[in-house]
């Protein structure tokens, strides 16, 4: 029955001047979702307000779970739209939406109506009281409760008149494109997806890197990772993945420093590459997955020595959340099941037995000068072999 939605947006709506900006960006991003789902659809803007309808034929479903994936989107309500007319007209319209919608329902109920069309002969008050009486007299089951109904019918006058009652949820967050542009740290794990759709939420376009160690890292490790990468473009638009070679820059780490401090020497040449990467290609921060004390390389001291190589700033969405909090959003953007495979990626394959828990800076500044020399010209060439893979 439904052939528009009307599409509810938050935070956009209150950025004074530069709103038409976020309705835009988020008018574009709606049309890029929809451009796989089967129906013509037309997205327009007016008043305040964005439309989605659909010309003829399309898949109900699938039109509502794309738009879920629209960063912006708060809610999302099958209307039915039609052209302006009287209240006798409007009632009528009104009854047939609620025997489809709720024959043999029992609620509470109110109508809510708004009235932008100031030229309309009742005002709002009067619109809600004229449908309350008639829904009142055709459907037993329903009864008044202003306060807290169960169920909300809006009615809508504007140069069409809109009916609505249902509100899907969206994810909220702003649109894309409206933040720059960020690099992300993306391993296989579980962590690194969450937090760059968490940071994509805020508005900014993703790129990712990630840092592969062949022979001691598989094939499959890395088709993982694009698998990951495919998953949370759904959300994030197209991703630039560069796979970075690091097992030289691993090995010589391994074979020159002492082991327990490995994997905080190893997580600071990614955050330099990653930098790198990020300051050639217009990225404006740097993401990673890390979270206070999930792992020996992520107590406040190793965040501290590793956060020490970057001068962009480092994103950790996940900071202070707890795995199972993070798991929850990983199953909610069904990255979780690739996440959770178990091919190895290159900080789980040379880890120390007693990694240093509490490295301090000036200790792995000093490590790290055993390295000045050659990691250099290893950083180049891992830099220079780059393999970028578009994910769309
Ligand atoms: P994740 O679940 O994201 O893999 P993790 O709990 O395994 O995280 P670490 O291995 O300590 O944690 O990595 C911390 C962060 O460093 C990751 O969230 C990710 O952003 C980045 N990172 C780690 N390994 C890699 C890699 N091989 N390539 C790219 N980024 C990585
Ligand atoms: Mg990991």
């Amino acid at each position: 029955m439904f052939h528009a939605f009307l599409v509810k947006y938050g935070e956009i709506g209150v950025k004074g001047k530069n709103r038409y900006v976020f309705e835009d960006a988020l008018i574009a991003r709606i049309k890029h979702v929809l451009y796989p789902v089967e129906g013509t659809f037309q997205v327009t803007k007016d008043q305040g307000r964005v439309y989605v309808e659909a010309v003829g034929v399309f898949d109900y479903e699938e039109t509502v779970a794309a738009l879920q994936r629209v960063f912006g989107v708060v809610g999302i309500c099958p209307v039915v739209k039609i052209p302006n007319q009287d209240i006798e007209g409007l009632q009528k319209e009104v009854l047939s939406y609620m025997h489809q919608m709720y024959e043999n329902a029992t609620k509470s109920f109110k109508v809510h109506t708004r009235r932008v069309n100031k030229r309309y002969a009742l005002n709002s008050m009067e619109v809600s009281a004229a449908i309350g009486e008639k829904i009142l007299q055709e459907f037993p089951g329903l009864r008044v409760d202003v306060h807290e109904p169960e169920l909300i019918l809006h009615i809508e006058l504007r140069n069409y008149i809109c009916i609505y009652s249902e509100i899907l949820p969206g994810p909220g967050g702003m649109p894309l494109g409206t933040n720059g542009r960020s690099m992300l740290l993306l391993s296989g794990g579980i962590d690194s997806p969450v937090a760059g759709y968490m940071v994509a939420k805020r508005g900014v376009c993703i790129d990712a890197v990630y840092f592969h160690a062949p022979p001691y890292t598989s094939e499959r490790a890395k088709q993982k990772v694009v698998d990951l990468a495919k998953k949370v473009a759904r959300y994030t638009g197209a991703i630039r993945l560069h796979v970075i070679n690091f097992a030289e820059i691993q090995m010589y780490i391994y074979d020159t420093c002492p082991h327990d401090e490995l994997t905080i020497l190893m997580r600071r040449y990614m955050m330099r590459i990653a930098e790198k990467i990020a300051m050639d290609t217009g990225c404006l921060a740097l993401i990673t997955g890390e979270s206070i004390g999930q792992v020996a390389s992520q107590t406040v001291q190793s965040i501290a020595a590793t956060n020490d190589v970057c001068t962009l700033p480092v994103f950790r969405p996940l900071i202070a959340f707890d795995k199972e909090d993070i798991v929850t959003i990983a199953k909610k953007i069904d990255t979780y099941e690739t996440s959770i495979l178990p091919y190895e990626d290159c900080c789980t394959t040379f880890v120390a037995k007693h990694p240093v828990t509490k490295p301090r800076v000036d200790v792995i500044r000093r490590s790290e000068e055993a390295l000045m020399g050659q990691i250099e010209e290893m950083v180049e060439r891992a830099l220079a072999e780059d393999e970028v893979i578009e994910i769309r």
